[in-house]
């Protein structure tokens, strides 16, 4: 993995010292010498992440921060302090102003770099959401980032894991006081918890007696569910190696003991803060996904994913010799429904259609609009004489029941022409099978409407 990372020191020295430590572990190192012009490189997006030196002239280590923050270009850079400061009061001001840790000088080497990957990784999962998500603007949807930059990252809910009881309901009480806390002793019992899921936080002491509490994290990692689960380890100090393992395996942050309250608090809701962003960016995601294959008006899939879909239906019915059908939909004398009743009235046939036709037909079959009033529904392991059965069906349905139009205060008959084609054996693909059943509506038509007719096989 390599990553840009930006150190900002007003000490050339300790800026070279920092740059070779790096550069030895193949990262891209830039640098800058005060505030502002880390800024400008941040804002310029050419960097993943800030070590930044507090104690500078003019803008200090905590304003940078502070400022990196509250601009929604900067808002997702992870920021290490580097400092001689090493009051726990310090390390809160700085988590406060935004950073994800504070290391105190002398720099433990190893930990350092073990840090920057660490936080390196998780933010590429967010690069990667956030670039998806930039794509759902045009979907008109919000930006998450407008969303959560004010958000204060209390109110969670927590899973705190401890095993002895006069620390769990220490820990629990701080903790209660912002969020809200389910404390478990029994790390099995804690991994069911988690499973069920709606947890925004862990917390779990990595020294629990009898039981590997990494073993517990990467379980946590490891399911669907939880795999995004922020996980806050509390560890002793000689515990450097486990918790640096612990890191690796995609722990998201730590405290030392003994623990600071205020600390333990201002981490907490730097995750908690994070795990919001980020579900939001994964929501829009998964929303714009969502639109981009699914029609307006009707809420079937749209052509587009219908397309890729059925090619992918005839490749795997082709592997296995299974048949698969297509039925084209056309609703007869649509333009005349239009020019009678208006535009909005032919919206509501095409609607309640859209309704009648998923009630009509099996879960796996895949319905789409394929544009103005035509409807495409293709149905795996279906043989032209099923797909007749099932079309003929239809037809009925949407005869024998006028449709409501103008909230209910009309109703009209309404007909469709039907064409069914099947997929030969060898050589067919989505367009040819189209285009075959496009000739039989193409033939209902001609034969007077209001009929199935099935295309050659
Ligand atoms: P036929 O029986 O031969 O199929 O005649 P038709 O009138 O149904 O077919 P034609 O292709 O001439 O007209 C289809 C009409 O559908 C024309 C178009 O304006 C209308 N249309 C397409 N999309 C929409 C839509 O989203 N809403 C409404 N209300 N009308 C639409
Ligand atoms: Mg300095
Ligand atoms: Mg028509």
């Amino acid at each position: 993995m390599t990553a840009r990372v930006l150190i900002v020191d007003d000490v050339p020295a300790n800026v070279k010292l920092l740059e070779i430590r790096l550069a030895a572990d193949y990262f891209d190192v830039v640098t800058a010498s005060n505030g502002p012009d880390a800024l400008a490189i941040c804002e310029r997006g050419q960097c993943d992440i800030v070590l930044l030196d507090v104690m500078m002239p003019g803008m200090d280590g905590f304003e940078v921060a502070r400022r990196l923050k509250s601009n929604p270009a900067t808002y997702h850079l992870p920021i290490i302090m580097i400092t001689a400061l090493d009051q726990p009061a310090d390390r809160v001001r700085g988590i406060e102003a935004g950073a994800d840790d504070f290391v105190t000088k002398p720099v433990d080497d190893v930990a350092l770099l073990t840090r920057v990957r660490s936080l390196v990784r998780l933010k590429m999962v967010t690069d990667e959401l956030r670039m998806r998500a930039a794509a759902t603007r045009e979907f008109g949807l919000p930006d998450p980032i407008i969303e959560v930059i004010d958000e204060q990252g209390t109110g969670g809910r927590i899973l705190l894991v401890e095993d002895r009881p006069r620390m769990l309901e220490h820990l629990s009480k701080v903790l209660g006081a912002e969020h809200q806390v389910e404390a478990e002793q029994d790390p099995n019992e804690a991994l069911f918890r988690v499973a069920e899921g709606g947890h925004d936080l862990a917390i779990i002491s990595l020294d629990l007696t009898n039981f590997d509490a990494l073993r517990l994290c990467s379980q946590i990692r490891s399911l669907e569910r939880t795999r995004y689960l922020p996980i806050l380890l509390l560890a002793q100090p000689e515990d450097r190696d486990r918790l640096l393992r612990g890191l690796d395996i995609g722990v998201n942050d730590y405290l030392i003991r003994p623990i600071d309250r205020n600390e333990l608090l201002a981490r907490a809701r730097t995750q908690i803060r994070r795990r919001r962003y980020t579900d939001r960016l994964r929501d829009n995601v998964q929303h714009s996904i969502e639109m981009a294959i699914t029609d307006g008006l009707t809420g079937l899939n749209n052509r587009r994913y219908m397309e890729s879909h059925l090619a992918i239906m005839l490749d795997r019915a082709a592997a296995r010799g299974r048949p698969v059908s297509v039925m084209l939909i056309d609703i007869d004398f649509f333009k005349t429904i239009n020019d009678t009743w208006g535009h909005d009235a032919g919206d509501d046939v095409l609607r309640e259609f859209a309704l009648r036709l998923r009630s009509n037909i099996r879960g796996i079959d895949l319905t789409c609009r394929y544009g103005g009033e035509e409807f495409v529904v293709a149905m795996p392991d279906t043989d032209l004489n099923i797909a007749g059965i099932v079309a003929e069906r239809l037809r009925q349905r949407i005869e024998a029941e006028s449709f409501q139009i103008k909230g209910g205060a009309h109703s009209i008959n309404v007909t469709i022409s039907i064409g069914i084609a099947t997929r030969r054996g060898t050589g067919d693909d989505v367009a040819s099978l189209l285009r075959r059943a496009d000739a039989a509506v193409y033939r209902a038509k001609s034969e007077g409407r209001n009929r199935v007719v099935s295309a050659a096989a």
